[in-house]
């Protein structure tokens, strides 16, 4: 059974520095707020997952190839897409404690209700009270509904490219005899020219590339690009560990389909996806479908659907899965000039009744979290199981019961004591799983119970054990991770158990 309780988050945290799967970034200098580094067993996990995203979405399809774009494109791009002046989070301070918080995600409560708070939200501080404006939400630090006006902030980073910083620059143009409007202007203008900006999201370049993948692959829509790599968004509030951070890694694919065919893809995505996750989690209530509101739906969205998760602070989203219309490919031909449509010459273009259909393809978009994933993957692996030893003492095993395919280590390899040959037999076995390009750990430190506890913790499916008889009869006690059940198996049958295990389809 997988643990909720309220510190759930904080021991998944310090379960994952302690045994290196993420760290705080340039932890050394007091970390960078938001920014984590995956460690050498997060960065195998986190490839497992998407190795097998790819592998589901990509190698096992024949109607899905993928691309690898870069993370700066042509400031147009974002213009176009409405990520440049659109991408905003509404910001709000409040006037009591000073926090500065998303509009959006503050909590809400009816126009007029009456709510206690206190003065500058320290604790002893005077009892005030206050109604709740128009709006609707409240401080979501000290509840005070005294706030000040939304303001909009752009969620994307900008940087510039180019041989001159355009800040140098910006002593040369300012003049005192400027207004302050006048300034901004000027230094708008001066590093405007260079700016380029981190792409917020992997999308738009499957749009962009939408042409040159399906005529150089010979693509038929219905057809899709996927795509995985680093987005970054200047998060006003970043939380829940790497739940919410400024720099993170998507998995997203489009798909491309006919006009009026788009319901039944959505249908057919958002239900392949929730099947996704079911694959490899252990527990799968935890995982639903939440259609959006209308009044939720982005402006270019005519259906979306939420992939949720339920996470120790409660349902949120893991994965969304939008109807994006044709709105893009329509913007990115009209700004770039370049016809973004198809042809298909075995259907009648409804239009005028006559063989062969030139349309711009609607668009069907599974937008995934890839380091979302991994922290959902750990929250749904991570058990505590309690026990009582000979000694009648209380012991807790904790355990992470990663499906095999994600787990980072596939199998521990552990000599029983470091000495009469152990050691050299162990290594053979090691040495075939290298040879199967399997991951595999060699483990000989401390005692045998501790390096069980150890492979565990981590994830690992299973150990193999080494003894005395294994010289003998090249036998070797397999330990099953789940059930902590030992059994004694030929060597080559307990490699093949290990293979068989993580290459078979998922459970
Ligand atoms: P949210 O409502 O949580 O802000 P979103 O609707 O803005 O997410 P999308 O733009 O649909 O997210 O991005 C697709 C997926 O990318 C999300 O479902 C999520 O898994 C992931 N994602 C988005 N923003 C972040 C972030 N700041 N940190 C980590 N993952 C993110």
């Amino acid at each position: 059974m997988a643990v909720v309780e309220p510190d759930l988050m904080t021991k998944i945290t310090s379960l994952c520095k302690r045994r290196g799967f993420i760290f705080q970034s340039s932890e050394i200098y007091g970390g960078l707020r938001s920014c984590y580094d995956y460690g050498p067993l997060g960065v195998e996990l986190k490839r497992n997952i998407q190795n097998e995203w790819w592998r589901c979405m990509v190698y096992e399809r024949e109607d899905v190839t993928g691309i690898d774009a870069s993370i700066m494109m042509h400031p147009q791009v974002w213009k176009t897409s409405g990520h440049l002046s659109g991408f905003s989070d509404p910001l709000v301070d409040c006037l009591n404690c000073k926090e500065r918080f998303r509009a959006d995600k503050a909590p809400k409560h009816a126009a007029g209700t009456e709510m206690a708070y206190i003065k500058g939200g320290k604790s002893g501080g005077e009892k005030l009270k206050g109604k709740v404006q128009d709006r609707g939400y409240v401080c979501p630090v000290c509840s005070c509904p005294e706030l000040s006006a939304e303001r909009q902030f752009n969620l994307m980073f900008r940087t510039s490219m180019g041989p001159v910083d355009p800040l140098s620059e910006i002593g040369n143009v300012l003049k005192d005899s400027m207004t302050s409007e006048q300034k901004r202007a000027a230094i708008e203008e001066t590093t405007g020219k260079s700016a380029v900006y981190l792409r917020p999201e992997t999308a738009q370049a499957m749009f962009v590339q939408f042409l040159n993948v399906q005529q150089s692959m010979s693509m038929k829509v219905p057809f899709g690009i996927a795509q995985v790599g680093k987005s970054f968004r200047n998060e006003i509030v970043v939380e829940h560990y790497v739940f919410r951070s400024c720099e993170f890694e998507q998995m997203e694919m489009e798909f491309f389909c006919e006009p009026g065919s788009q319901g039944e893809w959505l249908t057919y995505w958002k239900n392949e996806r929730l099947d996704w996750y079911g694959r490899y989690a252990n527990d799968k209530a935890k995982f639903r479908l939440r259609r959006h509101d209308e009044d939720e739906l982005a402006h270019y969205s005519d259906d979306c659907y939420d992939i949720e998760y339920l996470y120790p602070w409660g349902w949120g989203e893991l994965e969304g899965v939008a109807s994006r219309t044709d709105y893009d490919l329509t913007k990115h031909a009209e700004a770039s000039g370049v016809k973004l449509s198809y042809f298909d010459q075995n259907k009648v273009d409804p239009s005028t009744g006559k063989q062969g259909w030139r349309y711009t393809p609607y668009v069907i978009e599974p937008a995934a979290g890839l380091t979302r994933t991994v922290l959902c993957m750990l929250l749904d692996a991570y058990c505590e199981e309690k026990s009582v030893d000979a000694e009648g003492q209380e012991k807790t095993r904790v355990v992470l019961k990663l499906h095999p395919k994600f787990a980072p280590i596939k199998a521990a390899i552990l000599p029983l004591v470091k000495k009469d040959g152990l050691p050299e037999k162990a290594r053979e076995i090691v040495k075939a799983f290298r040879k199967a390009g399997v991951n595999v750990s060699y483990d000989e430190q401390q005692s045998i119970g501790k390096r069980y506890a150890r492979h565990d913790e981590i994830g690992t499916p299973y150990c193999l054990t080494v003894d005395m008889q294994s010289l003998d009869d090249g036998t070797v006690t397999v330990r099953d991770r789940d059930s902590g059940q030992q059994s004694r198996h030929p060597i080559s049958d307990a490699i093949k158990t290990v293979l068989d295990r993580i290459q078979e389809g998922s459970n």
